[in-house]
């Protein structure tokens, strides 16, 4: 019945500019997230964005897949038809609120537009003529202008078109709106949904993951890069970096404290995905930290972690609690993958009572006996870093 929506996006403080490039990065995270559901053409006259399928397609895969689009507010699915005079038009609209809603029983109220000032009717006589041919056809339905319990759109442009339906999107901004930041993926709960919430913001993903073969599986990679195929869902593709971490970690293993352990090498992490980001042109890092969490994630860990970078660290859970973070995973999709039991490579060579207060020139100290070598082994793994692109 309907092969068509209207998408309603909000962050309307939007002007000029900044509201086509809104548009237009909105257009095109529509197109994406379709381009498996079917052949939609979306369009965006002045203020709105029309999706409109020019084929058959599920409408729950169409709605599903309009949820991961950042931006939108809104998803009405609408009948769009041509102009063939008042009559027609009350005729089907008569026939669709039939259809939506098989023997109506409700109260409602039409509230009609006319952005095309040439049609006979203007939008006062327009409500008042659909509400009277809908009361004639449905005896059980009332008019409510204050509060009604359905309510019928109807948009006369180039061509007409009508809903009653409105559904909530994601919200958020559009991504691609918003600069590229590198997400320090891992197969843990927390960055997936670190990621998803800067996307959200219209940021557009890269990611970093540190693996540690052979000690980490291929499994365990396999986990990350299914990880960010889900995200990509929301975020559109992400430029994936694998890095091997192994010989960095056995080496530090070898010269530092094992207390210390967690936190250099977290630094360490943080150097090489820093080079990775800026040589992609982002504008900062991300990662799914929050206070307190674990021993390397108090205040004292993440300022040792922040002092070796010189973009900023984004950490959108920073105030989240656990059991917040699990949450919002399984609306969005990567709980389940995330807790499949494979090993990371932190959790390898982890200490039994790891530092929980690290002191910044203690840490400092303790790397100092990484020496030369510790600056080849970065290169090393650098130059040897595999760099996928993944979509859902
Ligand atoms: P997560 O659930 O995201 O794994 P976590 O609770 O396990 O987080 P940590 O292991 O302390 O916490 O990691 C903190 C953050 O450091 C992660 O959210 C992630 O951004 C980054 N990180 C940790 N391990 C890796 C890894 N192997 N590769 C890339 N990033 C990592
Ligand atoms: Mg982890």
């Amino acid at each position: 019945m309907e092969k068509a929506f209207l998408i309603k996006y909000g962050e309307i403080a939007l002007k000029g500019k900044n509201r086509r490039t809104f548009e237009e990065a909105l257009v095109k995270q529509i197109k994406f997230a379709l381009k498996d559901v079917g052949e939609f053409e979306v369009t965006h006259p002045q203020g709105r964005v029309f999706v409109e399928a020019l084929g058959d397609f599920d409408m729950d895969e169409a709605m599903e897949a309009l949820q991961h689009v950042f931006g939108i507010v809104a998803i009405c699915p609408a009948v769009l038809t041509e102009d063939t005079g008042f009559d027609d038009l009350a005729k089907e609209i008569v026939e669709y609120v039939g259809k939506v809603y098989p023997n109506p029983s409700f109260t409602f109220k039409v509230d009609s537009r006319r952005s095309r000032k040439n049609y006979p009717l203007n939008s006062m006589e327009l409500n008042a003529a659909i509400g009277e041919k809908l009361l004639e056809a449905y005896p059980n339905i009332k008019v409510d202008v204050h509060k009604p319990e359905v309510m019928l759109h109807v948009e006369i442009r180039e061509r007409i078109n009508y809903y009653c339906k409105e559904v909530f999107g994601p919200g958020g901004m559009p991504v691609g709106t918003s600069g590229r930041a590198m997400l320090l993926l891992s197969g843990g709960i927390d960055s997936p949904v670190a990621g998803y919430m800067i996307a959200k913001r219209g940021v557009t993903i890269d990611a970093t993951y540190f693996h540690a073969p052979p000690y980490t599986s291929e499994r365990a990679k396999q986990k990350v890069v299914d990880l960010a195929a889900q995200v990509s869902k929301y975020a559109g593709p992400i430029r994936l970096h694998i890095v091997n971490f192994t010989d960095i970690q056995l080496y530090i293993y070898e010269q530092c404290p094992h207390e210390e352990l967690t936190i250099i090498m977290r630094r360490y992490m943080m150097k090489i995905a820093e080079h990775f980001a800026k040589e992609n042109g982002d504008l900062g890092l991300i990662t799914g930290e929050s206070i307190g969490q674990v021993a390397s994630q108090t205040m004292q860990s993440l300022e040792c972690t922040n002092a070796v970078c010189t973009l900023p660290v984004y950490r959108p859970l920073i105030g989240m609690d656990k059991q917040e973070i699990i949450e919002r995973s399984e609306k969005i999709g990567t709980y389940e993958t995330s807790i499949l039991p494979f090993e990371d490579c932190c959790t390898i060579f982890v200490a039994k009572h790891p530092v929980t207060k690290p002191r910044l020139s203690v840490i400092e100290n303790s790397e100092k006996k990484l020496a030369e070598k510790i600056d080849e082994l970065m290169d090393v793994a650098i130059s040897t870093t595999e760099t996928i692109t993944v979509t859902p």
